[in-house]
């Protein structure tokens, strides 16, 4: 059988490796070190944030953004609802309730007129917005971060998918009060697993440090009067992502690559690639679409999953709506009255997007496709 075609997987150059030995030469092997120091300086400054802290996970940077948020027992936070778990997940941690945002068709993410009636609902509830940029591709962020001005509350972006996507030539992680990004291994670039806070909120940051290493106040002996995590990045972690840093510029020019070779492979079919807005970049972290309505009865996105699992091909269903989870089932949805996110999740499917996929391996994926309809 043919070799494996994977959806996204690590893409290594040679420098993390540099990176990593500098680590162990110097005996660096702890969550704090140079690696740690240049990993966070180079993604802030990437990014345009002012300051960042490099976390275990996404989901603790995440979860960081929501605790400086101060959401509190019963306090609503508005979320994405066509996203991974993660993104919302952490709002439980911090005892929170969430209320799930429905999507506009344009750029899959949270829909604006959606989103101003779920602040006239919950008026004076709101703690927080958590916000996803689904796939790489940048929400209507002008509309978003409008609302949430108007309505005094703070924007949290999860960028986990968006590294290196803008919106009007801003970086995607820079418009949130706190914002987050992942290097899982799936991502645009890798740490194998971590993540990373940012903010222009410098005592912010300093904060975040203080909650991911444990909380220990000022004293020579150990003492805590609060409650602390142990979420720092570590330094040979660090290590790995200074050197995807390198590489990130090159990683969306591949992901783009892939996703306008598809466009033109698919011309003719009655499929739609996931839309973005001109004013936009995505990264491209994903390459997805959805079959026409007039043509899914005929070819459903999981007759072509299964197509192309016997050829030995990842693809994989778009993101479940969070209130479509079980886990969720009791939370409030807010919709502006039509049902977005549950027919993309029924006519959409996630394409393989590995950048070491060759564009021969490609164009057999597009064939298998194509023989479909
Ligand atoms: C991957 C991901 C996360 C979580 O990041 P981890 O580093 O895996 O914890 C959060 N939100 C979204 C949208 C993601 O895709």
């Amino acid at each position: 059988m043919a070799e494996r075609i994977w959806l996204s997987t690590p893409t290594m150059h040679g420098e993390e490796q540099e990176y990593v030995k500098e680590a162990f030469d110097t005996n660096w092997v702890a969550p704090l070190g140079k690696n740690v120091d240049e990993f966070e300086k180079g993604i802030a400054q990437y990014v345009g944030c002012k300051a960042a802290a490099a976390m275990t996970a996404g989901t603790h940077a995440l979860h960081m953004a929501v605790k400086l948020a101060g959401v509190g027992e019963g306090d609503i936070v508005l979320c994405s609802d066509m996203t991974f778990a993660a993104t919302v997940n952490p709002v439980t941690y911090e005892n929170g309730v969430q209320v799930f945002v429905e999507s506009e068709r344009e750029t899959w993410n949270i829909d604006p007129k959606a989103l101003e009636i779920a602040f006239e609902k919950y008026k004076g509830k709101v703690k927080a917005v958590v916000l996803a940029h689904l796939y790489g591709t940048p929400a209507k962020l002008d509309e978003i971060c409008d609302l949430c001005e108007k309505y005094g509350v703070i924007l949290i972006e999860d960028a986990a998918e968006s590294l290196a996507a803008t919106y009007k030539g801003r970086q995607t992680g820079s418009f949130g009060k706190y914002n987050a990004v992942s290097f899982n291994g799936n991502k645009i670039i890798t740490t194998s697993g971590g993540g990373m806070f940012l903010s222009d909120d410098e005592e912010a940051v300093k904060k975040v440090r203080f909650y991911s290493t444990q909380a220990r106040d000022a004293a020579p002996h150990y003492q805590h009067s609060e409650i602390g995590y142990n979420y720092r990045m570590s330094n040979v972690v660090a290590g790995i992502g200074r050197g995807q840093l390198l590489h990130l510029d090159e990683h969306k020019e591949l992901k783009k690559a892939i996703y306008m070779r598809y466009k033109k492979g698919f011309e003719g079919l009655p499929v739609t690639m996931n839309p973005y807005l001109d004013c936009s970049e995505p990264n491209f972290w994903l390459s997805c679409f959805t079959v026409d309505e007039d043509a899914v009865n005929r070819v459903n996105p999981e007759k072509i999953r299964l197509a192309l699992a016997d050829e030995n091909i990842e693809a994989r269903p778009i993101w479940k709506p969070m209130h479509m989870q079980p886990l969720y089932a009791d939370r409030d949805f807010v919709t502006a009255g039509d049902n977005v996110g549950e027919d993309i999740f029924e006519r959409g499917l996630c394409l393989p997007s590995d950048i070491k996929m060759t564009e021969e391996q490609q164009e057999w994926v597009i064939g298998i496709i194509r023989g479909l309809f």
